[in-house]
């Protein structure tokens, strides 16, 4: 987990001021690197009821994409509204300042998928929790959801103890 520490780059300041980013570029950028974080991403669930991964546009796209390759999954992108070409369900959730959406195909999940969610990151929550939402909106059952990075500190986690949370760095 070092090597995967040493990947993380902290942005000072952005996306404004007071808020440390942490930068995923550096871990995606090392071939070994984003194979071992991949593999971590998937160990717990090898073997597990698991039916299909989606991840979240546009980081969780990266490693979600990946773990569904590698345990030969069907991957679903959740995506930012108005990108998706056929006809969508959606989400709208609370941003610390105004709102957003994430969107899905209506046919993206068959009615008895069991889902693994992925992204990036986990701070608040509440991506997470709204992508949970929308996979069930769609009719299909969230069984755990898997970051690379965990921000402790903001307690993202206690939005989405029904569902087992796996995350392989934890700040
Ligand atoms: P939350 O909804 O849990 O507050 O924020 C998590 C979402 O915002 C994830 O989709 C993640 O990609 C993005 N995010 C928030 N903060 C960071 C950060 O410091 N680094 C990265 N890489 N993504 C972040």
């Amino acid at each position: 987990m070092d090597r995967l520490i040493s990947k993380i780059r902290d942005i000072p300041d952005f996306p404004k001021p007071g808020i440390i980013f942490k930068d995923i570029t550096p871990l995606v950028k090392d071939p070994a690197a984003l194979k071992l974080s991949v593999h971590q991403l998937m160990q717990p669930f090898l073997g597990s009821e698991i039916t299909a991964i989606a991840g979240m546009e546009a980081r969780g796209f990266i490693f979600g994409s990946l773990v569904a390759w590698e345990m030969g999954l069907p991957f679903i992108p959740l995506r930012k509204p108005g990108k998706l070409p056929y006809d969508v369900q959606s989400v709208s959730y609370d941003l610390e300042y105004g709102s957003a959406v994430l969107e899905a195909h209506i046919d993206a999940f068959e009615p008895d998928d069991k889902v693994l969610l992925i992204d990036d990151l986990l701070a608040t929550g509440g991506t997470a929790k709204a992508s949970c939402e929308l996979i069930e909106k769609l009719g299909a059952k969230v069984v755990a959801c898997a970051f690379v990075v965990e921000l402790d500190f903001l307690n993202g986690r206690e939005r989405l103890d029904a569902y087992q949370v796996h995350s392989l760095l934890h700040f």
